[in-house]
């Protein structure tokens, strides 16, 4: 490998991090000492309706504020983390940091909307994600109906049976669930409707040329049909203008959420966004 000029670019670079074991085993043990630290950080990005625009929900979105280099984005390192046991600590810390928010948003007074937050492929099927999820709102029962979870359509098909169970369980509890991402991977239809996932979350790959691409447009059409037979909620995401909005309200899409919106945006921006609701 090269070596690193200034700065530590080379340890971020994506396809070095394939190849190079003992950078991730580096990245790995600061992500550790990281999270310890308080490093992590949850940024929030509105979901709206599609008839005006209004917040409907929040999703949570994981950043790593770290020391010397600065913002981190998930992609750069959600990936290192699931393949060591420290995914499992990073979604614990992200779930509980989602529930303090929405009480301290309480507290304030404000409007508070639910929140969905992404749980790994890894996570979903252990007992203690469950657990985690019970013991909260066993002591917080105020905020059942208030936290979602969001599961990629891979991370589901990865193991469908056990994902129906935990989802299932959390559906009981008062956490609903979203399939995140659907459209890319391969999803036995069979398996939607024994889910009981609340909503499908249509790919942002069919939406960035839903207006020139009359493919995207038929899938993007044909998951919100699907979603609607299913009697379940449909959001697009990664909506950036007018004319995408436009064409997704006419096929009968519900939600929206992407830049055109707003962009994910740290708690305190977005308790003047709930402080500003009726
Ligand atoms: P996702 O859950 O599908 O989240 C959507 C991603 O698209 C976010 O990127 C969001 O910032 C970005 N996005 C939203 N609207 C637009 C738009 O209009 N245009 C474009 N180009 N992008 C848009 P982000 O925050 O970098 O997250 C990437 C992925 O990392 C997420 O995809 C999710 O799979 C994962 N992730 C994020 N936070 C967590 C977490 O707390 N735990 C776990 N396990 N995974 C997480
Ligand atoms: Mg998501
Ligand atoms: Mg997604």
């Amino acid at each position: 490998a090269k070596k690193s000029g200034k700065g530590c670019y080379r340890l971020w670079d994506r396809s070095y991090l394939q190849d190079s074991t003992p950078e991730r085993i580096q990245i790995e043990s600061e992500l550790r000492e990281g999270i310890e630290r308080g490093e992590l950080i949850l940024h929030y990005q509105p979901k709206v309706n599609a008839v005006a625009g209004e917040l409907h929900s929040l999703e949570a979105l994981v950043r790593w504020q770290h020391p010397r280099l600065g913002l981190i984005y998930p992609d750069s390192f959600i990936g290192i983390a699931e393949e060591s046991n420290l995914i499992v600590e990073l979604d614990r810390w992200v779930i509980a940091a989602v529930a303090e928010q929405q009480l301290a948003w309480r507290k304030q007074g404000l409007v508070i909307v639910p929140v969905s937050l992404n749980v790994s492929a890894s996570h979903i099927t252990r007992a203690d994600l469950v657990l985690l999820f019970a013991q909260i709102l066993n002591e917080h029962p105020e905020l059942a109906n208030y936290i979602e979870v969001e599961l990629t359509e891979t991370a589901i098909m990865a193991d469908p049976d056990q994902a129906t169970i935990s989802l299932n369980h959390l559906l009981h509890l008062g956490v609903k669930s979203s399939v995140d991402d659907f459209g890319s991977g391969y999803t036995s239809l069979g398996y939607l409707k024994k889910l009981n996932a609340n909503t499908l979350k249509i790919d942002r790959t069919f939406i960035d040329d839903i207006t020139e691409d009359g493919y995207d447009r038929d899938v993007a059409k044909a998951i919100i049909a699907l979603a609607n037979s299913l009697s379940m909620e449909v959001v697009a995401e990664g909506v950036e203008t007018k004319a995408q909005w436009d064409l997704l309200a006419s096929f009968g899409c519900q939600y929206l959420q992407g830049y055109y919106f707003s962009k994910p945006k740290p708690a305190e921006e977005i308790a003047r966004l709930l402080a500003s609701q009726k």
